[in-house]
Parts: structure tokens; sequence; C-alpha cells
């Protein structure tokens, strides 16, 4: 089993998953939302949450 995190913004007033930049390097590689650009680590309104979803696959 494995835990994922997913991350959402409600910047819009509905839940939005943010998304990965798959160009932007790995190191820095976080989502953000695609509508203000908050992301986990900044995420100045406040609008930035999580559920953890678990993963029964494996
Ligand atoms: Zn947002």
């Amino acid at each position: 089993m494995t835990v994922y995190r997913q991350w959402f913004c409600d910047c819009s007033g509905v839940p939005r998953e943010l998304v990965s930049d798959p160009y932007v390097e790995e190191d820095s590689l976080e989502p953000s939302c695609p509508l203000c650009g908050a992301s986990p680590s900044s995420d100045p309104k406040h609008t930035i949450r999580y559920t953890d979803q678990e993963d029964f696959s494996d």
C-alpha cells in the first residue's frame, strides 16, 4: 500500500488540484496552482490544502 498526497488550492472557490511542471528541475519539483501559482511552500493566501490518498493496488 502506498499513501500519496494530493494537493488542492481553493483560490477560485472550487478545489483545484495542483499540477507539477514536468520541465522544472527535479530538486525544485513542487506542484503549484495553475490559477494563482500558490504551492505548498508558497501559500500567501492560505488556500492550499491536501488529502492523503491510499493506494491499495500494490
Ligand atoms: Zn490557486
